[in-house]
């Protein structure tokens, strides 16, 4: 909420995610949802009258993050593929309180990359729920900015449940990527997994088709990818990023930086599939063949994370709650495993700040900078040296008081 007269935070450290080095002894005054200036506790100069002073000392100013791969209607948790099938209106209230949870969290922007579709009520057109919730955000300070794919787009035999749009051949998927646009989508995301492993699913001037169409249109086109042949595919089209990219190798990822084509990292999925072995029954995460597996594919994923890091690929990331299992709230998770994977922490840092802001080419996100947005959350600990700082969040700037 934006408060009706100034606020000065006085003696915090700052984490600017472009270098490893906190500084201290920070004052930041904000007025009308504006960061005013940034100055030495020791020189704050002249304040306004009416300034309400808010004593951080202890706590570290952290940039808004910027989750960029979520699903916004989507809940997560074990059983998060049946929950896509839910009426409508109870996804609708799942977004609701996934907005609370990502602000709670210090995550300013969600990037939706994907939702079911469903009637609209107000002109009984099918199309992806999360326009619905954009457009319920947009004047509402206190909820996540998003972008939104729409729904995904993939081949027939691969996403279960009716929830996505299917294209079995470039003109189909031409369509396809065409209709999402007219119905307001901000970027498109395909599924390149095939329903055959070893095949992508679509040919690479096909995909090449749809990337000239969105970019003409102004959108970008972002691609699901869980295995090396439809990274390739997506890779050579020219799409803008690939999501997860479990499967990379060193040719793919030297295309990618040299493109300037983002991967945006989800490996917190696999911590939280180990975390289902002991707090469910699942057989594919109990089981020793399933434990096995999500290990092997989770050791397969941080090798293409670094390999991708240090090819000096840009990479933005994502906790994939409600298409995967993490919580809006467990952004954190993700920039642990960052870490786990090369990145130095500011970088894993980067990563869910200024990086998911490039990805977007939204300026002033994952960024504190004078004049701009008051977007920054306070944390104990130094988040530049130790990731799991982010989970502890004191209070959010943009939130009501
Ligand atoms: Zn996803």
């Amino acid at each position: 909420m934006i408060s009706p007269r100034p606020t000065l935070y006085r003696d915090a450290a700052l984490a600017d995610p472009t270098g490893p080095s906190l500084r201290k002894e920070v004052s930041l005054l904000v007025d009308a949802g504006h960061v005013v200036w940034i100055r030495p506790s020791t020189d704050e100069g002249d304040l306004p009258p009416s300034v309400h002073v808010i004593d951080a000392g202890g706590s570290t100013i952290v940039p808004g993050m910027v989750d960029a791969h979520s699903h916004v209607t989507l809940p997560g948790g074990s059983h998060w593929i049946d929950r896509g099938a839910d009426p409508p209106d109870e996804l609708l209230d799942v977004a609701e309180h996934n907005g609370d949870l990502l602000g709670r969290a210090g995550v300013r922007w969600a990037r939706d990359v994907g939702s079911p579709l469903a009637v609209d009520p107000r002109d009984g057109q099918r199309r992806a729920l999360a326009l619905r919730v954009r457009e319920r955000w947009r004047s509402d300070p206190n909820r996540p900015r998003i972008r939104v794919a729409g729904t995904w787009i993939g081949h027939s035999g691969v996403l279960t449940g009716g929830l996505a749009i299917e294209a079995d051949d470039g003109p189909a998927l031409l369509k396809a990527a065409s209709t999402q646009l007219d119905d307001g989508a901000d970027f498109l995301k395909l599924y390149l997994d095939g329903p055959k492993k070893e095949e992508a699913p679509w040919s690479t001037e096909d995909v090449r088709a749809v990337v000239e169409l969105a970019h003409g249109r102004g959108a970008k086109v972002t691609a699901h990818s869980g295995f090396l042949v439809g990274a390739r595919v997506g890779i050579d089209a020219g799409v803008d990023s690939l999501e997860h990219g479990f499967e990379l190798d060193s040719d793919a990822v030297a295309t990618m930086a040299r493109q300037g084509t983002f991967l945006v990292s989800t490996l917190a999925i696999f911590r939280s599939w180990a975390s289902f072995a002991q707090t469910t029954t699942l057989p594919r995460f109990v089981s020793d063949e399933g434990k096995e597996r999500i290990a092997r594919r989770r050791e397969r994923a941080i090798e293409s994370v670094r390999l991708a890091y240090r090819a000096g690929v840009s990479i933005a990331t994502g906790t994939d709650f409600g298409g995967g299992s993490l919580r809006a709230n467990h952004l954190a998770w993700e920039v642990e495993a960052l870490v786990e994977a090369g990145l130095k922490p500011w970088e894993a840092l980067a990563s869910a700040t200024v990086r998911g802001g490039e990805l977007l080419e939204e300026r002033e996100a994952g960024r504190i900078v004078e004049g701009g947005p008051a977007d920054f959350f306070l944390v104990h600990g130094d988040p530049l040296t130790d990731p799991t700082a982010l989970w502890r969040v004191w209070r959010v700037a943009w939130l009501a008081e």
